[in-house]
């Protein structure tokens, strides 16, 4: 089996700060990593190359220093790491991002052979839309499953694989064809930490690192700032809640303190009250 991962190198959020005057993100000094969705798909992905033989890649793309995130990749135990890194990417949106990261893909499949399954992460945790994945499936016009919590058998000979999906009210579960991309999510598998072995590897390692011309990128207009559609109109910083936690005052009861409470609420939305009273009294 060949499978693709695709992963993104984002800043460790629980490390990020807002600054408190000019409400920017401070980036400075805050260390990144691979963004952590991206480290179930990866586990799933080396439990097939394990079970069945076959080889993991692993692709970003990023500027330069996102080789530290496919060199941890390989020291979990990816086969090989692919940067796509280009002065011409900067400033991608998904659209763009989906377009560039779609077109490497046919070009390993090119160099490498073709690839049975590709993972991405349910989401970043930086970007958040949960676009790239869906788009690359798109682009690269195979089928895609999201959400998936459980892959239940894989079948190289028939093509075949089924999983479990969380759907909306329920588990789905789905028997496809591949090739198709597969997101997976969090904590549908314990991600491994890798063998000595393996980190020597990664530490050894050449990444493979390709511009935008050796990835063969047909049409550069659809790459970076020049293929993104999307304007960020404004960012800001959450308002703190004002709201605070209330305590149980000693000598009364959970249910003193909750009747107080919606009381309070009530206080606030007098229309609350009655729409509650209505409902309440079957009306
Ligand atoms: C107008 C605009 C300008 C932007 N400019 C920049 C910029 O200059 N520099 C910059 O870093 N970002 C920039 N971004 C952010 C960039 O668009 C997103 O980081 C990127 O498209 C991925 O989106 P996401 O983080 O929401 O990924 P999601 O869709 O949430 O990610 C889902 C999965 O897709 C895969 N994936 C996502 N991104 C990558 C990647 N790069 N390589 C491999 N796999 C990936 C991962 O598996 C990930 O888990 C810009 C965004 C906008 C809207």
């Amino acid at each position: 089996m060949k499978i693709l991962v695709c992963i993104k190198q984002v800043p460790d959020s629980a490390q990020i700060r807002v600054h408190p005057v000019t409400n920017t993100i401070m980036r400075q000094g805050v260390p990144t990593i691979i963004n952590p969705y991206d480290l179930f798909s990866l586990e799933e992905a080396l439990k097939i190359r394990d079970k069945f033989g076959g080889e993991v890649t692993v692709l970003t793309m990023g500027p330069p220093m996102a080789s530290e995130a496919l060199r941890k990749a390989l020291a979990i135990g990816a086969d090989r790491a692919i940067l796509l890194t280009d002065r011409s990417f900067a400033g991608s949106d998904t659209l763009a991002t989906t377009y560039a990261l779609s077109q490497a893909i046919r070009k390993i499949e090119k160099v490498y052979g073709d690839q049975d399954i590709v993972f991405a992460g349910k989401q970043t945790i930086d970007g958040d839309t949960a676009q790239v994945g869906p788009g690359v499936a798109k682009r690269l016009n195979i089928l895609q499953l999201t959400y998936v919590s459980k892959i239940e058998s894989c079948d190289p000979e028939k093509r075949e694989i089924i999983l479990e999906r969380r759907a909306e009210g329920g588990v789905q579960v789905l028997k496809t064809k591949l090739p198709c991309l597969i997101t997976m999510l969090e904590g549908s598998n314990e991600v491994r930490r890798g063998t000595i072995d393996d980190s020597l590897r990664a530490a050894r390692a050449q990444i493979v690192t390709w511009s935008a011309k050796d990835a063969e990128i047909a049409d550069l207009t659809k790459c970076g700032l020049k293929g993104s559609p999307t304007i960020v109109k404004k960012v800001f910083a959450p308002t703190p809640r004002t709201d605070r936690a209330k305590l149980i005052e000693p000598g009364k009861t959970a249910g003193d303190t909750a009747e107080a409470m919606i009381g309070a609420i009530f206080a606030r939305s007098a229309s609350l009250e009655e729409d509650m009273t209505k409902l309440a009294s079957g009306f």
